[in-house]
């Protein structure tokens, strides 16, 4: 395994000698292994001084080295009994002990068919001994050596052969400490930037262990929560701290908490408008997002970020008490102007003449209810979500609901050639406000008749669920559906799947948040599965009174 002659760059006695040496067969990793210690170079240091002057002293020998075996040198890291602090790779006998694990030992060098012609052997120092023990890099490659010298042929005692390789070892691990201290700095001043940023951040960020405990907690997120001047955050339980009462003040136990869940599942989840409870008892509106943490695919706890949105809330209440209130101003003038219009157009003061006066006064007839309508939803809407609207609860037929709604319907069905089915199996019993219900069902069978095509039918399907007092009223049309992308926020104010329903379809986007207010004040959820070209199942789910009516 001869590799090319090397030149020597160091000795001027040796420059003229080319010697051939074998290379290791993982002489790039290992030159990379070496390189990346950083040692080549650096000053003597007394940790490792103090190995070769032990090897030496206890092995007997005039010369310890502790090399390094660099792309064609041979460098001392430590050096006893010798002048210099480098030779030609192609002179150094620590290329060959490299090649192997154990120690490399020639008796007499004098007498050796590989070194009887190096010229440290036939000239100063007059090496005669030679035993070295490869060290290693952290990643294993044999970079260099502890090895001893003498001027006199001899040979190791197993005890003295056992001694270099314990010596090696120790210079090993004296070798490995620069990674370490260097992985710890470079650790340092990671946690340094990741301290400043999570210093910086203006968002609440928190880390939780499996069992729901803070583990870490950034000022703010003690500053938001008012922990900061009580002892912080780290070590209490999240849940109970912070969260463990809903918007409305109710206990929210710890196992219904979705960001609770994380701690178990993998996932993600987020909400827009959430509740936490400072140390004073006071409520912290936020919008929060928190995702599991892993290890090697394991949950090993959670991250929680959240701000605190309770100015973003008050700008909201703002503009939508500011819209009520130019609504409620203008629905008064409108509805009278609707008066106005509805009497000249039933010809009570006298017949008008059918032609272009007729159709005008159709339209401005059409317009202003679409008007009058569009100003009771802005105010419908800011009343249920401010809580200005009280719910007028009474115990109330579900089929009957069903049926106002449908008959309110009726007439668009018709004049859009939709048909209307629905399915009430068996009597139940709701306790709502009966107007509201029929409100919001209306406005589902107003969307899905607008958005379907002629010929087609909705459909309104109850179930109940036979494990708890649920029941679910599922609104269906087989029309163009909505994308995925809209899905999640055509539940949002003035949102509508397709900027042209607006002026396609009139609607102002009001429908669905409506909708939303309504059947969350009534403690249910709404939500939305479609596909597009095929349909759209709106499903409002509620909680029933003690069961069914009597039929
Ligand atoms: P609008 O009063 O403008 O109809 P909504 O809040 O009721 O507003 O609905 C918002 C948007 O959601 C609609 O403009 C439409 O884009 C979409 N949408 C609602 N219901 C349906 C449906 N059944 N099929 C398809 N798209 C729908």
């Amino acid at each position: 395994m001869n590799a090319t002659p090397r030149q020597s760059t160091t000795e001027p006695h040796e420059r003229q000698a080319a010697y051939a040496y074998p290379l290791p067969h993982d002489e790039a990793g290992r030159l990379a292994a070496l390189h990346a210690l950083e040692i080549l170079g650096t000053p003597r240091e007394e940790r490792f001084d103090r190995i070769t002057r032990f090897a030496r002293d206890s092995l007997q020998v005039p010369i310890a080295l502790i090399t390094l075996v660099d792309t064609d040198r041979q460098w001392y890291k430590s050096c006893q009994g010798l002048p210099n602090d480098q030779t030609p790779r192609g002179v150094s006998f620590c290329t060959y002990a490299i090649l192997s694990d154990d120690i490399y030992e020639v008796t007499d060098a004098s007498q050796d068919p590989v070194f009887s012609d190096n010229p440290t052997v036939t000239g100063p120092p007059y090496l005669r001994f030679y035993a070295g023990q490869p060290i290693r890099a952290p990643e294993g490659h044999r970079v260099g050596t502890l090895c001893v010298l003498d001027r006199r042929p001899r040979q190791l005692t197993p005890e003295q052969r056992q001694r270099l390789r314990d010596l090696a070892g120790w210079a090993e691990l004296e070798l490995h400490a620069v990674t370490v201290y260097r992985a710890a700095r470079e650790t340092e001043k990671l946690r340094h930037r990741l301290n400043s940023v999570l210093d910086a951040a203006a968002e609440g960020i928190v880390a939780l262990d499996t069992a729901g405990t803070v583990v870490l907690a950034n000022p703010a997120a003690e500053k938001l929560v008012g922990w900061h001047e009580h002892g912080g955050l780290k070590g209490r339980d999240f849940h109970r701290t912070v969260h463990s009462r809903h918007t409305d003040g109710t206990p929210y136990p710890s196992v219904d908490c979705p960001v609770h869940s994380l701690l178990q599942e993998r996932g993600v989840v987020t909400a827009q408008e959430d509740t936490f409870w400072r140390r004073d008892g006071t409520p912290l509106p936020v919008r929060r997002s928190a995702a599991t943490v892993t290890e090697a695919g394991q949950p090993t706890g959670a991250v929680l970020v959240f701000e605190d949105i309770s100015l973003e809330q008050e700008v909201t209440r703002a503009k939508d008490e500011f819209a009520a209130m130019i609504s409620h101003e203008l629905r008064t003038p409108l509805t009278s102007i609707r008066g106005s219009l509805a009497l000249m157009a039933s010809g009570t003061f006298g017949e008008l003449p059918t032609g272009p006066l007729h159709d005008l006064l159709d339209m401005a007839l059409t317009n202003t209810d679409r008007l009058v309508r569009l100003a009771t939803q802005v105010l419908d809407y800011e009343r249920l979500s401010s809580g200005r609207m009280p719910l007028r609860r009474a115990p109330a037929s579900l089929r009957d609901l069903v049926s106002a709604s449908l008959d309110t319907v009726r007439g668009a069905a018709d004049a859009a050639g939709i048909g209307l089915e629905a399915e009430v199996p068996s009597p139940i019993t709701l306790h709502v406000d009966a107007d509201r219900i029929v409100q919001a069902l209306v406005n589902l069978l107003g969307n899905a008749i607008k958005f379907s095509r002629r010929g087609h039918a909705v459909t309104v399907l109850v179930r109940r669920s036979t494990e708890d007092s649920t029941v679910y009223i599922d609104v269906t049309d087989t029309g163009r559906g909505i994308p995925p992308d809209a899905v999640g926020r055509i539940f949002d104010r003035f949102r509508q799947a397709d900027s042209s329903d607006a002026r396609d379809h009139e609607g102002a986007g009001l429908g669905l948040a409506l909708v939303k207010s309504i059947i969350e004040a009534h403690d249910g959820t709404v939500t939305v599965r479609s596909s597009i070209g095929a349909g759209s199942t709106f499903t409002i789910t509620l909680p029933t009174s003690d069961g069914t009516e009597p039929s």
